[in-house]
């Protein structure tokens, strides 16, 4: 690290030596200038090229190489080093991977001036030939010292590193390397039309960032959706396999009243179970496909309310308790009646379901600003606060470790903020690790 940190510094030294005695023209400053604003450009904003391994490629190479075929070593190594210095300084990048990386560019565009100076013919295949070599003298410098550096490190052997990093990044450098040959050529043309190439490289690196970010996204929902599949079969199969197993046991057996009330109990909680879980995958299908219309009239939240602790009350567990407070008198709410009595069950369901010791659950309604307010709170496990706003995600649970082994599908509270935004409302949560949470949402007062 030393060794290319220590030669970088000596290359930009004698670099900024030579041109400044060089006494650059303006028109020469002004084209450096350019260069060095796309070569920051391209350094701030890698491309993600797909099938690439080692991440998003800068493409601030490109106008280093050009720099070095058109104004030789001395620009090359500077604008290398302003480039990369801007943009890892604004990274607030450690100090010792700054000097490193500046290290590395530098000596990287001065391999590429030297080069480029060795092809000396002004035609169209000479310029080519130049900005090829010198592409290839960037790569191969950098890779080969990067290598060096890593396989230093962790104390293994050079060759078979640097093998491995050129086999990487083969794509990106034939890529950087016709793009340097299309600038330097079109620059000897005219360096204004050469500019010019500039917008629509921008433009193909955005929409290349944002094709890259839609691919990202979408293996992460099909990793989800498969994780998905797997949790929801196996949270299927337990309900069913313990209201099959209460079914035949209250058939073949003479049972007294006792037991026979605590199958029936069980097969009224496991039902309850596996109707929650058919419920959340309708909903949420119902919604990714945009097929729920809203609905929205005037509700009496409180009767609602009442409705659904009614029922969620009679399938309390033993220790837990669950109170309706209303301040006195709510306002009618806007809300789609259906949807909101949804939204209500599955914070009631959760605040039960995570509380597992049991515990005081609230369920709190009153008015503010023209909206009215709906809070659950109850006394259980808590979230930590880096999770309390990707619970609202499709699909997204806590650590096992974290939940005690409750089960779920993760679409309950994504169903829950999908509609409460289509009610014209927010959802929020407030959360400590063991001490409870509070699932806040709020909707419009009905005119
Ligand atoms: P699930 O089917 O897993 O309950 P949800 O979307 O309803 O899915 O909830 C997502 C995650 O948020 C849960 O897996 C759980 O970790 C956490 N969570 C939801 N409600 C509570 C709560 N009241 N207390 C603690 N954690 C909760």
């Amino acid at each position: 690290m030393v060794p290319v940190a220590s030669g970088g510094l000596v290359a930009t030294a004698a670099a900024a030596w030579s041109f400044a005695t060089a006494g650059p023209s303006g028109a020469t400053l002004a084209g450096l200038a350019a260069l060095l604003a796309a070569a920051v450009l391209a350094e701030a904003f890698p491309v993600p090229i797909e099938g690439v391994a080692v991440g998003a490629t800068s493409l601030a190479n490109v106008f280093i190489v050009a720099t070095a075929v058109i104004y030789g070593w001395a620009p090359a190594v500077l604008v290398a080093f302003l480039a990369i210095s801007v943009v890892e300084i604004a990274r607030r990048r450690p100090p010792i991977r700054l000097i490193f990386n500046m290290g590395l560019y530098s000596l990287a565009s001065g391999a590429a001036g030297l080069a480029a100076s060795g092809a000396t013919d002004e035609d169209l295949l000479g310029l080519s030939i130049a900005a090829f070599s010198a592409s290839a003298a960037f790569w191969l410098v950098d890779v080969i010292l990067l290598a060096a550096v890593v396989a230093r490190s962790s104390d293994e052997r050079l060759v078979p590193y640097a093998w491995h990093y050129v086999f990487w990044t083969a794509i990106p450098f034939a890529i950087m390397a016709s793009l340097a040959v299309l600038l330097v050529v079109l620059w000897d043309l005219s360096p204004l039309i050469a500019l010019v190439l500039i917008a629509p490289m921008v433009a193909i690196a955005l929409y290349q960032r944002s094709v890259q970010h839609s691919l990202d996204r979408l293996r992460e929902l099909d990793r989800l959706k498969d994780e998905f599949v797997a949790v929801a079969s196996h949270e299927l199969r337990t309900p069913l396999a313990a209201v099959y197993g209460a079914a035949i046991t209250l058939r073949h057996q003479d049972l007294d009243a006792k037991a026979r009330d605590s199958m029936l109990d069980l097969i009224f909680q496991e039902s309850h179970r596996l109707a929650r879980i058919v419920n959340d995958v309708l909903w949420a299908s119902q919604l990714e496909s945009g097929r729920l219309g809203t609905n929205i009239e005037k509700c009496d939240g409180v009767e609602l309310a009442d409705e659904v602790l009614a029922e969620a009350k009679a399938r309390l567990p033993d220790g837990a308790s669950l109170e309706l407070v209303a301040s006195d008198p709510v306002p009618a709410v806007a809300a789609d009646a259906e949807k909101l009595r949804r939204v209500l069950v599955n914070l009631v369901d959760n605040a039960v379901k995570y509380s597992p010791d049991g515990g005081r659950i609230r369920v709190e309604i009153d008015s503010a600003n023209g909206h009215v307010r709906f809070a659950v709170q109850d006394e259980g496990l808590g979230i930590p606060d880096s999770e309390q706003e990707r619970i609202f995600d499709k699909f997204h649970r806590l650590d096992p470790n974290l939940q005690r082994g409750v089960s779920g599908t993760g679409l309950g509270l994504y169903i829950c903020r999908e509609l409460v935004l289509q009610m014209n409302g927010r959802i929020w949560v407030e959360s400590k690790v063991g001490t409870g949470s509070r699932f806040s949402f709020e909707l419009p007062v009905a005119d």
